[in-house]
């Protein structure tokens, strides 16, 4: 689209994954343009709004953010603000009457989930969960290939989403803003693609919680969680998280004929996917090899044509909701020690 007939987004919250990922996948997007920023920091509001040509008149703070309102050049509004504050953002942007990409997770708790999804649908607005790996062509082929049943029906998925971090005063670590730790921050992507993949809702779930006694990172938040999600079909996922070790972000769907592995599933880049299935007597791993795209420009140029077409998104607000419910079951289980049905 030319650019005059793109959707335009305001960006709230300039931090990592917005400077660093989401304002330069605007300029590759074809549906998509900049048009305003949101920032509780006038200097950097500033120099960001000179890098990328954007007017002071379409640069807010958080005290003036209702007043996109009034602003024509900005169809929908991106929150990349730490989860806590998503449902206050996404519920302040609807009601400015601007349709919402929101940042996983949703929010803190499935119970908030509900409030913003009600106050979109009240204003007639879109609401859609920035899941980007839907978008992601590895993850989208390996979705495919269980579809089409190309090694058979589906046994079990093993998924790992793991990271080492170390700054004690994020907001990562604070359980206000975070609402929890590996779980709904990375472990989260074995949850969701998981879902995505096996095209399936699990009914029940059985989770361990583990944080490494007196490390000061886990005094509000968790450190590691394994849980298994039983599916519908018989399918059996086992999942793991944690925020103190080395980085692992992988999954592997063990079908009746062949498995389908990736490596770096959750990454912005760098996807591998092997599959391996028998071949007479041996066996024949082959790796699937696929063109990368910009996971960020891809969802959102989603979202774009869902408004310019009038469409539901493909990850929408009922989609971070589902993932919060299960979420809550994973908790719930690992306290109790039993498993716990959806
Ligand atoms: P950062 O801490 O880097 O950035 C968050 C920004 O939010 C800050 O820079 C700040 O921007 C603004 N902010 C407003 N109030 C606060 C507050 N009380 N404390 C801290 N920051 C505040 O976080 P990320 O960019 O890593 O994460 C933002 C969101 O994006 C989260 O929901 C996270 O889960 C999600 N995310 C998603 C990823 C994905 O792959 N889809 C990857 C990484 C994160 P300012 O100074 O402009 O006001």
């Amino acid at each position: 689209l030319p650019p005059s007939r793109r959707i335009g987004y305001a960006v709230v919250g300039l931090g990592h994954l917005a400077l660093e990922e989401i304002l330069p996948a605007l300029s590759n997007c074809k549906k998509s343009k900049l048009t305003a920023l949101v920032s509780g920091s006038p200097e950097k509001l500033k120099k960001v709004a000179a890098q990328y040509g954007i007017a002071p008149e379409n640069c807010y703070s958080y005290q003036t953010y209702d007043q996109i309102k009034n602003n024509k050049e900005v169809d929908v509004i991106y929150i990349v603000l730490p989860n806590g504050l998503h449902k206050e953002y996404v519920i302040r942007g609807a009601q400015a009457g601007k349709h919402i990409l929101c940042e996983k997770p949703m929010a803190n708790t499935a119970a908030e989930c509900r409030d913003m999804l009600s106050a979109c649908s009240k204003a007639g607005v879109k609401l859609m969960v920035a899941y980007r790996i839907h978008y992601q062509p590895h993850n989208r082929k390996l979705r495919e290939m269980i579809q089409k049943k190309e090694f058979g029906v589906a046994k079990f998925v093993e998924a790992h989403n793991s990271q080492s971090t170390a700054n004690v005063n994020h907001w990562r670590h604070k359980k206000a803003l975070a609402g929890g730790g590996a779980l709904p921050d990375i472990g989260l992507y074995c949850l969701n693609t998981t879902r995505f993949v096996l095209g399936e809702e699990p009914v029940e779930v059985f989770a361990y919680q583990y944080s490494t006694p007196g490390n000061p990172l886990f005094k509000e938040i968790e450190e590691l969680v394994s849980w298994q999600m039983r599916f519908p079909s018989g399918v059996i996922a086992n999942c793991a998280t944690d925020y103190d070790v080395h980085e692992s972000r992988r999954y592997r769907v063990n079908c009746k004929t062949g498995w389908m592995n990736i490596d770096q599933a959750y990454a912005y880049k760098g996807q591998k996917l092997t599959t391996s299935k028998a071949d007479g007597l041996m066996k024949r791993t082959e790796e699937i090899g696929l063109a990368e795209n910009n996971q960020f420009a891809a969802e959102m140029d989603h979202f774009s044509d869902c408004i310019l077409n009038n469409k539901k998104p493909f990850t929408p607000g009922e989609e971070g909701l589902q993932d919060h419910i299960i979420m809550e079951a994973i908790y719930q289980s690992a306290r109790e020690g039993k498993p716990v049905k959806i």
